[in-house]
């Protein structure tokens, strides 16, 4: 006897199990609605690239390259041994390095593009934060803004509210551009450095490659962070003018936000706003809804012209769940019609029924197992469908509709069935 085997889903991995498939799904008609709303085009790339896009794109000393790759190498002995690949942690990688392969700077611009789909994150796995997690990602290139930069925000809001989640407020903040962020990390140097004792291992190590990122070190003292220098003190004058465009255009579309000085978002392209979002109360850094930020000179770092460009990523597995602990309902299910038959037997005609039906439109379960009546019904019924609708005859020249949860039932033809389900 071969011995049994116990194989456990990757830890920081989630099936979708069938019962919870239509909350997911209703978030993702929202998505697929608002994408075509906003008029975004939608685009896909592949799950895993070049190591080095994403050690280019994202920055050596950002978590997601320094600790959190999934690695992929080239098969020992094929031509391509040595080569090395990684899953993506991020859409926005990606989505430049397509931009540039297929010179779409030459389209009508601005760009608008979205993508949904699976991120990797070789982190240690915790409530919310998984290693594999899903993203719906909008990405705007071309645009300077700051008006995108608002829209983009209220698009987020609109998300939200579409799925049910309330009370969800943005984080905001400015960190600068290559004309002013030199003179803000030297301030960040210059206060942090006395104080370097009392800073994390890894804030250490950070202090010399990119300060900035000691503000988002979920173990800094809260005393430090609050006596740290802060970027929006540091902009320059079309920094400034960006971050105050953007204020007031949330506040003539009564958009909630709070400024977070914090909020530097890791990456190390990104440029002025930094947006993350939050369902208030549960600001912790492990919570984060979604964020996105402008990344004016990722582009050209990538090797393409450059252009200013934004992007969010909405995280959906956390919006689910925060919209589920908020009692947020999943929308009804469609309503299932089982297709029985008296005679148990009645195969070719439960089958020709249900491809009538499902022409139709309507949402059919039928099965090929030989059962009395009284079985199929309970097992209809067992299995979530609304209706059943039965054949009295082998070919369904006669039909009864049932419904399952009144127990009524009348005759009806064929074609009258789809008008009898919405009454
Ligand atoms: P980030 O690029 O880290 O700001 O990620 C954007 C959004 O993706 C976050 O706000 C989360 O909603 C989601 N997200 C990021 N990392 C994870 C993870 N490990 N597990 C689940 N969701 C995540």
């Amino acid at each position: 006897m071969p011995q049994k085997m116990k194989i456990s889903a990757p830890r920081g991995t989630r099936d979708l199990l069938p019962e919870e498939a239509p909350a997911w799904e209703r978030v993702e008609a929202v998505v697929r609605d608002l994408s075509a709303r906003y008029a975004f085009e939608r685009i896909e790339t592949p799950i895993f690239e070049r190591i080095d896009l994403f050690a280019r794109g994202l920055g050596e000393s950002s978590d997601a390259v320094e600790k959190e790759m999934f690695r992929v190498a080239g098969a020992k002995g094929s031509e391509e041994e040595g080569s090395e690949w990684a899953l993506r942690p991020e859409p926005t990688a990606g989505i430049v390095r397509a931009y540039i392969e297929h010179g779409m700077h030459v389209r009508p611009s601005p760009l608008r593009l979205w993508m949904m789909g699976p991120m990797f994150r070789y982190a240690r796995p915790q409530a919310g934060r998984y290693r594999q997690f899903t993203q719906w990602d909008v990405e705007v290139i071309g645009d300077p803004g700051p008006m995108v930069d608002a829209e983009l925000i209220e698009l987020a809001h609109r998300f939200y509210a579409r799925v049910g989640l309330r009370g969800v407020v943005a984080q905001l903040n400015s960190i600068g551009d290559a004309t002013c962020r030199p003179r803000y990390r030297e301030a960040l140097l210059a206060y942090f450095t006395p104080l370097a004792g009392r800073l994390s291992a890894d804030s250490q190590r950070r202090l010399q490659v990119n300060p900035l990122r000691i503000l988002d070190d979920k173990e800094l003292d809260p005393e430090l962070a609050a006596g740290a220098p802060k970027s929006l003190d540091y902009l320059c004058d079309a920094c400034r003018a960006h971050f105050d465009g953007l204020r007031e255009l949330l506040d003539r579309l009564e958009l909630r936000y709070a400024i977070n000085h914090r909020l530097v978002r890791g990456l190390d392209y990104y440029t002025r706003s930094t947006v993350e979002f939050y369902v208030t109360g549960r600001e912790g850094q492990q919570d984060a809804l979604g964020g996105g930020g402008r990344y004016d000179g990722l582009i050209e770092v990538l090797g393409g012209q450059p252009a200013p460009a934004i992007g969010f990523g909405l995280g959906i597995d956390r919006t689910v769940i925060a919209a589920q602990a908020q009692g947020g309902r999943a929308e009804p299910e469609p309503s299932v019609v089982a297709v029985v038959s008296a005679s148990p037997e009645a195969f070719a005609g439960r089958l020709r029924i249900a491809t009538a039906l499902r022409d139709a439109g309507v949402p059919v379960r039928v099965d090929g197992l030989s059962r009395k009546l009284g079985r199929q019904l309970e097992s209809a019924v067992k299995a979530g469908a609304r209706w059943a609708l039965i054949l009295n005859d082998a070919e369904g020249e006669r039909l009864t509709l049932r419904d399952l949860v009144s127990g009524e039932q009348r005759e009806l033809a064929l074609d009258e069935v789809p008008a009898a389900l919405s009454t």
